[in-house]
């Protein structure tokens, strides 16, 4: 019997439907925390502070399909933009298949179960507190956590 591979083997990103596209975000939420270059590195460095429209708890945007209305500086990812963004997370699904890598074996659609990202430690659900919760912008800076950009990806 012939066997069906997933989309994410047989398609490149820039070949995928909207509809894939958007399936292969596995919901960590890495993306959506407040990032500071280091002046003396260069290397940019999260925080536990999350976007204003973050949910810690859900793990989600609250508003994704006006995200941009709300928060202009959220980041478009497209299969064009991903070589320009080296902070997006090593276990991030679009970077992963832009690298040639394949999807990780805690992926929600490997496991079909949308929790397993959580199980696996990778998403950053309930550790996040948010923006609007800072008296000032620059006070996200109390709140690096270097380690939570650290390749996590496993599998
Ligand atoms: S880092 Fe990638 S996989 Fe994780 S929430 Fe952002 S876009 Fe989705
Ligand atoms: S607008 Fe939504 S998707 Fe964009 S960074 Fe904020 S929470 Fe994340």
């Amino acid at each position: 019997m012939a066997v069906t591979r997933p989309f994410w083997e047989t398609k490149s990103l820039s070949e995928m439907s909207v509809a894939e596209w958007e399936s292969l975000c596995d919901g960590c939420g890495l993306c959506c925390l407040i990032r500071f270059e280091d002046e003396d590195t260069g290397d940019i460095v999260p925080t536990r502070v999350a976007c204003r429209l973050f949910d810690s708890e859900a793990c989600r945007c609250t508003n994704y399909g006006e995200r941009r209305r709300h928060v202009p500086d959220c980041i478009q990812l497209t299969p064009h933009n991903i070589d320009a963004l080296p902070w997006m997370p090593a276990s991030c699904a679009y970077r992963r298949l832009h690298e040639g890598k394949g999807l990780a074996a805690w992926h929600p659609l490997v496991t079909g179960e949308r929790s397993s990202v959580h199980e696996a430690g990778v998403s950053v659900r309930g550790q996040t507190i948010n923006e609007s919760c800072l008296a000032r912008p620059d006070d996200a800076l109390d709140f690096i956590a270097r380690d939570l950009l650290r390749d996590r990806s496993g599998g």
